[in-house]
Order: C-alpha cells, then structure tokens, then sequence
C-alpha cells in the first residue's frame, strides 16, 4: 500500500508538471471536457481497478489509478505506467504493458469510461494524441558530481542505499523503470540467516557455518566457499539491521535445502519480496533520498589510472553524466534478456520469464567493458511451471498436492516433482516445449493458490476427463486412461514408470477436472560478475577494478549451481550493504 502511495504521489507531480507547464503551450484550444474529477473502475486480474481521472477544459490534467489487490507486478506496474502514459499522451489509448496486459486492458477500460463520463470524444483525443519523450523529442545534457552512484534500486541497491545515506555519504540512485523493486519484487519465501535474535527466541539452534554448509550442498559445492562464508557470518547482522529500519522479518519456517528452520518472513504473512521494496521505498523516502527513475545507465566512466570516475546515463529529458569516485552496480540478473540468455545457454531459446522487465544483464555488460571476470554465467535456474501468456508461476504445491502433466499427446512424461531444473527439461523434449498441469476439484478444494489461477481465467475445467481433453486438442481417450493409471499409482503408491514417490496422498477423481498450460520459465541467474567478500568488482586478472563495487544478482559465485529458496534475499541484504560500507571505506 506504501508502494501505491509512492506511486500515486508520483503521478500526481507528473500531474502538476505537466498540468503547469508542458501543455500550456501544446494542449489544443477546442474545449474537450467539462472540468472535474472523473472515476470508473474495470475489472483487472483479480480486482476492479479503480481510474481516477481529473480534467481541465483542455487538458487530462491528473490520473490516479488503484490498483490495490492486483499483484505488485502486474497491477502495480500497470498502474504506474499507464498513469503515466495517458498523462503523456492524453487519451486512454496507449500501449499495454507487456505480462500485464489483462490489468492493462481494464485500466484504459476504466479511463476511457472516465473521459467519456468528462464530455470526451475519445476520437478526438486519439487525433490529438501528443508523443512527449518521443524519440524525436531533443534531450538536454546534465552533469552532476556526487560521491557514489548506485546503479539499480531493486533489494541490492536500495539496501545500499539506505547504508550510504546512514553513513552521511553523497550518492545517486537511479533505476530505468519508472519503479523500483526490480525481480526483488517477486520473492515469495524470505531471507536465510543464522544464529539471529529470532531463532534463539524461537528455541531453534543454528549455525553460521552449518547455514554455509548447507548453502554449498545445495549449489552442488560450486559456489564460492568465501563469498557463501561471508554471506552467512554476516546474516543475523544483517537481520538486527532490517529491524532497526522497519523491516523485521521474525517468522521463521522451513525451506529446501536447510538443515534447520532459517528463512525469515514478514510476519503478516505477505511475500518478502514486495514487503522489503515497499519498507526500503519508505525508508528511503522517510530520508529524504529519491530515486532518480526512468534512467539507465548506459557506461561506466574510468580514469586514466583505470579508477571508477563516472557513469553515463539516459534520462527520460537529459542524458547524464555523472562525475563519482566510486559506482555500486545493483542492476540484477538477465533472465529477462532473451538474447543474452541464449548467448550463455543456446538450450534456453524461446524460453519466457518470470522475471521483472528491467533484468536485462546491463550491469554485467557495463562490468564486462571494463574488463570485469565472470563467473558461473551459464547457471540459470529454470521453474518448470510458468503460464505463458501472463508469466505467472503456478506453485509447486500443486505438483506437492498431486497434480500431474500431461504433453499434447495426453501422457505423462516425467516424475514431476523432480528438481526445478529436470522437470523444465523433460517439459522441452515434448513436442511444442510446454505440458498441462492437471488437477480435480478435490485438490482445488485443499489449495488456496488455485483459486487465484481460477480468478485470473488460467484454468480450463470440465466436468468429465473427456470434456477436458476435447477443450485441450487431447484424445480424451488417451487422457482417461493416463489419469486411470496415475489413480491406480496414487492407490498402489508406487509410480512404476517415473517412480515418483512424493506427492501422491491424493488421488484426481473428484469432477470437475482442471488443466492449466505450462512451460518453463527464466526464474533466476545464478552467474554474474565476480566480486571478492567485500563486494569488490575483479577483473580477469584477478584484481579488483577500484571503485567498482556489485551486489545482488549482478553477481555470480554466491549461489553456485543451484539458488536455494531464502538466499536471493540474504545475498541482497547481505551483500547490498557490504558493498556501501566497501564503497565509504573506499571514498574516505
Ligand atoms: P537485486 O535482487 O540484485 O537487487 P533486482 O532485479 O531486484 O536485483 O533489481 C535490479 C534493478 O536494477 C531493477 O529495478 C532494474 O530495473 C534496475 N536496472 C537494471 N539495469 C539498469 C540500468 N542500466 N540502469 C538503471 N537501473 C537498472
């Protein structure tokens, strides 16, 4: 809800930004709506949204959009920037944001019944249409000198953030989104750490070393043995820290890989991910320090030592040059750049993802011009059950509560609850590259996640097996008789073919009979650029590029070949604020 507000409060300066000046000298005479504030609402993907639209004679003048109960990732991007392109462009008829299109569609839904409401003639408004930040519109050239600048604000780099402005330092932060939270958004478990305050409250007995231990095992010993030390030596720290700004995480559970109970959650229960954006944004706000959106670094800048001097950046009106003596590169994976991705791992060709759009790997590239080593580059985990058309990653609980797949053929063709990884593989082999996740009325009725999936239109449903193999192109004979013998497995417990074991408590025979089409998805980049314990940036020689600091996804080494759930979110904490006490040392 704090992220909303940061939002709205956004859009309303754009509001009187461009309100005030911009339009004054552009916005048509004709009078094109009876002034006043308009509202309508369309529903999205889980919620009516709510548009807000204020008018002058002339001109849209303010948009706010509510996109409250939409995921952040979905909603919550939609509405930022569609808010912001109506603004810019004064009709409701702009582009959708891509893997949001279904809350997209409801907020130009929902402005265009506004407008029509405020005397609009939406042809007309479409005529008019204005292309401010066009690609022909000439932007000026700004430089500015500070100490640091921070590229990115997803977890890393806000927590370095926030460290920078505790220390008193002069910093930049920028990000080339119109919002922050980059893939950070989309963690749903919490943060490993050992030995915390919480643990030894809750009567639960850890270590540093055996956290490490497991992290090793659970990356198949390839990560960095000195980077995966640091990162648990330092993770209760790290939790007393999240405390003192407001963003405790004192439930503590199980997750895969961990000898005891480690990850770290919110306690009201909501994904650790946007609780952590949403408190670092409020922190950060609280401070004073803004993010300087819609700006992408471009290049780092090098003295003639080979020092870090600068970054160049395009800005949204000016492309800037910033003059600094030190850079924190928190700019996350690439999951979300096909090409680079393919680069690394041809195997990977087609493949969505599930990450957030700004993870294209400039970080790693911007490293790499200035001779930066990489490290584990080609580990890129996959989560074998993605629908396609929204990216939405469908639990795997429900594989754990006893679904199935099934290819186009109607067969299994695995043990589905196999590791992330080789579920994704056995899903490529068939024919098309995606499988249907298949499950009954009595799973649905056992897991909340579902009705989410049913809600957002992702499920097919029938109230016979032949009913839903016709909806699917599937020879329902073929569909019945491989459900018959998954039934006759779940009853024997023993899955003579795949020789699944786990998974297996239920049986699906409770009409009506459900289908979701999945395929695998980019869900993380294990490699990155390597960086020693202190966050420095190393070359391929082996020697840190001075000035140079990274954190987060852009980094390999901490993960090795494989991330465990709870250790995305300790190496940003973690490693965001080892970087900004690397970067003060280095500055002073
Ligand atoms: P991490 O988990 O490592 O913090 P995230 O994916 O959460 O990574 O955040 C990285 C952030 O960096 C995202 O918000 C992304 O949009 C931003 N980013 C990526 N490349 C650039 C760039 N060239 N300039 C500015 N911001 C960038």
């Amino acid at each position: 809800m704090k992220l909303l507000q940061k939002m709205v409060c956004l859009f309303l300066s754009l509001a009187l930004m461009f309100g005030a000046s911009a339009l004054a000298e552009t916005a048509p005479a004709e009078t094109l709506f009876t002034p006043g504030t308009y509202e309508a609402s369309s529903q999205g993907m889980f919620v009516a949204i709510k548009v807000q639209i204020t008018v002058s004679d002339t001109a849209i003048t303010n948009v706010i959009i509510d996109a409250t109960g939409e995921t952040p990732e979905l909603g919550g991007i939609a509405a930022g920037k569609l808010a912001e392109a109506i603004l810019l462009a004064q009709t409701p008829n702009v582009d959708t944001v891509s893997g949001a299109t279904v809350s997209s569609k409801a907020i130009i839904a929902a402005a265009t019944e506004a407008l029509v409401a405020a005397g609009a003639d939406i042809a007309v408004l479409d005529a008019n249409r204005r292309d401010v930040g066009g690609e022909d519109t000439p932007k000026g050239e700004k430089e500015v000198t500070t100490d640091v600048v921070v590229v990115g604000a997803g977890g890393a780099g806000m927590a370095a953030a926030i460290m920078l402005h505790q220390a008193g330092k002069d910093f930049v932060i920028l990000e080339k989104m119109p919002y922050a939270g980059g893939n950070t958004t989309k963690a749903t478990g919490g943060m490993n750490a050992a030995e915390t305050h919480y643990q030894k409250e809750q009567g639960i007995e850890d270590s540093k070393a055996l956290f490490a231990a497991d992290t090793m095992k659970g990356g198949h010993a390839l990560n960095d043995p000195q980077l995966v030390a640091t990162m648990a030596n330092l993770s209760s720290d790290a939790i007393d820290w999240l405390d003192t700004i407001g963003a405790a995480l004192p439930k503590i559970s199980f997750s895969g890989g961990a000898s005891v109970n480690r990850i770290h959650a919110p306690e009201d229960g909501s994904g650790v991910g946007s609780y952590l954006v949403d408190r670092f944004s409020a922190k950060l706000a609280e401070l004073g320090v803004e993010i300087l959106f819609n700006t992408k670094a471009t290049e780092l800048l090098t003295d003639a030592e080979g020092k870090i001097s600068g970054v160049k950046a395009e800005g949204e009106d000016a492309n800037y040059t910033f003059h600094c003596k030190a850079v924190i590169l928190a700019t996350g994976g690439f999951g979300a750049n096909e090409e680079m991705y393919t680069q690394y791992r041809p195997d990977l060709k087609g493949t969505v993802t599930t990450n957030a759009p700004g993870a294209t790997g400039d970080g790693i590239v911007m490293a790499q011009a200035l001779g930066a080593d990489l490290v584990d580059i080609e580990q890129i985990q996959l989560h074998p059950t993605v629908e396609q058309t929204t990216s939405m990653l469908i639990t795997e609980s429900v594989r754990g509560d006893g679904a199935i797949l099934v290819n186009q053929g109607g067969l299994r063709f695995t043990n589905e609850l196999l590791t992330r990884d080789a579920v994704s593989a056995a899903e490529l082999e068939q024919e098309g590259q995606y499988a249907y996740i298949i499950f009954d009325q009595n799973l649905r009725d056992h897991l909340k996640a579902i009705e989410k999936y049913v809600k957002a239109e992702l499920t097919v449903q029938a109230d016979t097996i032949e009913g839903l193999a016709e909806q699917l192109g599937i020879d329902g004979t073929v569909l019945a008789k491989t459900l018959a013998d998954w039934n006759e497995c779940v009853k024997n417990q023993r899955d003579p073919e795949f020789g699944r074991s786990t998974g297996m408590n239920a049986d699906l025979t409770t009409a009506p009979y459900y289908a979701i089409k999945i395929a695998p998805g980019i869900h993380h980049t294990m490699g990155g650029v390597k960086i020693d314990t202190a966050a420095q940036v190393i070359n391929t020689e082996g020697q840190p590029i001075a000035g140079l600091f990274a954190a987060g996804e852009v980094t390999g080494g901490v993960h090795g070949g494989n991330r465990l759930g709870g250790n995305a979110v300790a190496d940003i904490v973690i490693f965001g604020r080892i970087a900004a006490q690397s970067a003060i040392d280095y500055i002073k």
